[in-house]
């Protein structure tokens, strides 16, 4: 299934983060920012996100379109808190490759769109996902892979446990099937 990704500048989207600036000052320190960002981030990592949807499906097991639609908008934003997935909104960040690696990790989370409940299962598979996939991408991303595993062990405290699985070896499908987590299989 093909995936249609566009990447947004929505200028009222990152306006309600900030309803009290005034549209001067929003502008200045805000959206400027975005679209600066914004396009350096275009023209640096187009050209590999191409090839980051086409692995996804490799180590997840779910084909496109299997989850969710195939049409995904990618709204820039400058915000406090984190980037999420639904709607795909990533923060701009000056460490350009952490945005790539953030967007990899959203990109998994609509892969595999309401497949895990667990939300600590759920973060541990869309990270180890990422992983693999950059893996194959050949981009030293070792320290933004590193800090994007923090995010999920500061998020979940005591609790957090990481995934070992070889998803060269076993898909997340294959594992969800054989641990009994995908219904309908
Ligand atoms: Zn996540």
């Amino acid at each position: 299934m093909e995936l249609c990704l566009k990447i947004k500048y929505s200028w009222i989207y990152n306006k309600q983060f900030y309803l009290d600036l005034s549209i001067e000052e929003f502008n200045n320190k805000i959206w400027n920012r975005v679209l600066a960002i914004g396009k350096r981030f275009e023209k640096l990592y187009n050209k590999y996100i191409d090839r980051i949807v086409e692995l996804i499906p490799k180590y997840s097991g779910f084909d496109w379109g299997e989850c969710c639609e195939t049409f995904i908008p990618i709204y820039l934003v400058k915000k406090p808190g984190p980037s999420f997935s639904d709607p795909l909104t990533l923060k701009v960040r000056s460490d350009l490759k952490l945005m790539l690696v953030i967007l990899t990790h959203e990109l998994c989370h609509k892969n595999m769109e309401g497949v895990i409940d667990d939300p600590l299962l759920r973060e541990n598979v869309m990270n180890l996902t990422t992983k693999f996939v950059f893996k194959d991408l050949k981009l030293n991303v070792e320290n933004q892979l590193e800090k994007l595993f923090q995010f999920t062990e500061q998020r979940f405290k005591k609790h957090y446990k990481p995934l070992s699985i070889d998803l060269s070896k076993t898909s997340v499908k294959q594992f969800l099937t054989s641990k009994g987590l995908l219904e309908n299989d």
